[in-house]
């Protein structure tokens, strides 16, 4: 049985940026800080959605196995196509505060991003810039549905579908069809993403179906600041 999770998105309360704290936060007793979900860096990659605080995957596990790794922009960061020149392996990519990247510039139809269009989830960088070295892992008890040329696809028991996007093809420790449990290795992170060079990194993202309006949708939703709670679970050593 799968029970969708459906509530009311009130996109009038979620754009309030003004009164949002801007400053990173810290965590106790640990070096790990983050910027508030929806403040994109910098502010001309894109107008994520500031004040939507809500935690859509409640108790998922962070995708990749080990700390520390690193939410930022690989477009807009040193070395991104976009960004400041330099090396994409540039100490400042490996480095707190996580900055939210959702919703930053792309051409997907995104319903829940300001524009209407925006990145359907978020990017995270591994603990090194090394290719093939740290496992992303089952976010939740689920079975894989679809594995592409860079693209692998968990449905977990929520009825939510996780997307892993750039992992090493050829040594996935999956298949279609198989059950993973939570935390399970699926591959280890790449830069594989077709014929198009990109950077070493996993691209994570979480379709759901939810309340658009009046209307039941199943859409890419914020995964940020629930990464932020997983994230602070495996720092504490509970995963
Ligand atoms: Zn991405």
């Amino acid at each position: 049985m799968k029970s969708s999770i459906v509530f009311s998105i009130l996109l009038s309360i979620l754009f309030t940026a003004c009164s949002q704290k801007e400053e990173p936060s810290k965590y106790k007793g640990k070096y790990f800080s983050y910027y508030p979900a929806g403040k994109l860096s910098p502010t001309h990659s894109g107008i994520g959605r500031m004040g939507d605080n809500y935690i859509y995957a409640p108790g998922i596990r962070f995708p990749i196995e080990h700390a520390p790794a690193y939410i930022n922009s690989q477009v807009y960061g040193v070395g991104g196509y976009l960004g400041p020149k330099g090396s994409l392996c540039d100490k400042i990519n490996y480095t707190y505060p996580w900055h939210d990247n959702y919703c930053e510039k792309r051409g997907w139809s995104m319903p829940l991003c300001a524009t209407g269009k925006g990145h359907q989830g978020v990017d995270i960088r591994t603990a090194t810039c090394e290719r093939k070295k740290y496992y992303a892992v089952a976010v939740e008890e689920g079975i894989i549905t679809s594995i592409g040329s860079y693209t692998v696809k968990l449905r977990g028991k929520s009825g939510r579908t996780y997307r892993y996007l750039h992992l090493d093809s050829k040594t996935l420790q999956v298949r279609k069809g198989q059950t993973l449990r939570r935390g399970q290795r699926i591959g280890l992170v790449s830069d594989n993403m077709g014929s198009t060079p990109t950077s070493i990194h996993l691209h994570f993202d979480m379709k759901q179906t939810i309340k658009v309006g009046n209307r039941s949708k199943s859409v890419y939703v914020p995964p940020y600041a629930s990464l932020v709670a997983a994230y602070k679970r495996l720092l504490d050593g509970n995963p």
